[in-house]
């Protein structure tokens, strides 16, 4: 049989997986140093002050919405073409969730649309308390116009930036939380970086930073700050959380992973170029690229000029055919079942909705051979 190629995969080399048997054969697997040693590179990297590594991006997420009180009653609003644990943060924690439309170039939420929609909601006092911008396939949102309007209209900001590690927005790196309250990454295999499974939350608040610790940590205080002569034993729980943590053997990888990062993005943008170059006559709509924007290109997104699912569906049939496992990043969040009864106004979301009758991720990932890139290329040009 012949081998897949996936849209995305990890690229692991030998001191990866030594650095993942060294914990093996060290005295602790987990809650050891591996983790504080991981957190405290992706700050340093980022140039911000907090981290907490934990088991996901999506239990990051829930961490993230819980440290900044979301609940019930209160509104979340994010991106509707993202992966649904960007909106499933919010429904954990018994709030409402709420889309943004989406800009058809950028495939990043409106600003247009936001500074509208928030107009509205004030009018009727719904007004969110979070909004949970998405960098799209590594391309960071324009997130001074965000902080901006999160200060007139006084809501949080969480950047789900599972795509993005790598990335630049201005003169910071996305995880900078430059204009936000918390960035969260995500380290599945078809990201970045990978930690096997992993995720992790950055913020430069102080407070933010004990909360998402607790969140990720059943809710409980150890009491050494107490500095006890008897009982040395004591903690307390104060909130309902979550054993949310990363082990030592999966930041261990992820730290090895961190070395790389540069590299991967490297690739990755100069797989991109090759597709800009190769794919410029075709009726499609490449990446955008932004002046002083630095995508880390966790996916390749094309959209035809038009609506043409019949089209899309042979580009998809052609992949599979030739063993290229592509993929359609997203199907909008409130078309699945699980959303459908929460009656979204779903004709408000015109662009989210186009988007995606017309998009489709191509392969890109580092390692992957210039064979298979001019294969992509070719069943492109002939399918179209
Ligand atoms: C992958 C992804 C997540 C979830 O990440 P996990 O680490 O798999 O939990 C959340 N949001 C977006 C946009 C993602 O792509």
């Amino acid at each position: 049989m012949n081998k897949i190629t996936p849209y995305s995969r990890q690229s692991l080399d030998n001191n990866d997986i030594k650095s993942v048997v060294e914990v093996l054969k060290s005295d602790f697997l987990t809650q050891g140093k591996m983790v504080p040693t991981f957190e405290t590179n992706v700050l340093k990297y980022c140039n911000s002050k907090f981290a907490v590594a934990c088991n996901s991006a999506t239990s990051a997420l829930h961490a993230s919405c819980l440290s900044l009180g979301l609940g019930k009653g209160d509104i979340m609003w994010t991106s509707p073409i993202s992966f649904v644990a960007s909106s499933n943060a919010a429904l954990y924690c018994g709030a409402e969730v709420d889309f943004i439309d989406i800009d058809i170039f950028t495939n990043n939420i409106s600003i247009e649309q936001l500074e509208e929609k928030l107009k509205n909601a004030k009018k009727n006092n719904k007004l969110p308390k979070i909004v949970m911008p998405v960098h799209m396939a590594g391309l960071s949102c324009d997130m001074k116009s965000i902080f901006k309007l999160s200060k007139k209209y006084k809501f949080k900001v969480i950047e789900d930036a599972s795509h993005a590690i790598g990335g630049k927005y201005l003169d910071s790196k996305v995880g900078s939380c430059k204009y936000s309250d918390i960035t969260v990454f995500s380290f599945h295999p078809v990201k970045i970086i990978t930690s096997g499974e992993g995720g992790m939350a950055l913020t430069n608040s102080k407070q933010t930073y004990k909360k998402l610790r607790l969140f990720t940590n059943h809710g409980i205080i150890r009491e050494k700050s107490l500095k006890l002569k008897k009982e040395q034993w004591r903690y307390r729980q104060t909130e309902l959380g979550y054993n949310y943590r990363m082990s030592d053997i999966h930041a261990s990888l992820g730290n090895s992973q961190l070395k790389r990062v540069e590299k991967f993005v490297y690739e990755r943008n100069r797989i991109a170029e090759k597709y800009n170059n190769e794919l410029r006559n075709l009726p499609i709509l490449r990446p955008m690229n932004i002046k002083g924007f630095k995508s880390s290109y966790h996916l390749y997104i094309i959209k035809l000029q038009k609506e043409d699912t019949n089209l899309r569906q042979k580009i998809y049939d052609a992949f599979i055919e030739n063993n290229f496992n592509v993929q359609v990043h997203y199907l909008p969040i409130y078309y699945h079942p699980y959303y459908k009864n929460m009656n979204f106004k779903i004709n408000l979301f015109p662009i989210a909705n186009s988007f995606y009758k017309r998009a489709i991720s191509i392969p890109i990932f580092p390692g992957m051979k210039n064979s298979q890139i001019e294969q992509v290329i070719k069943i492109l040009k002939r399918v179209i």
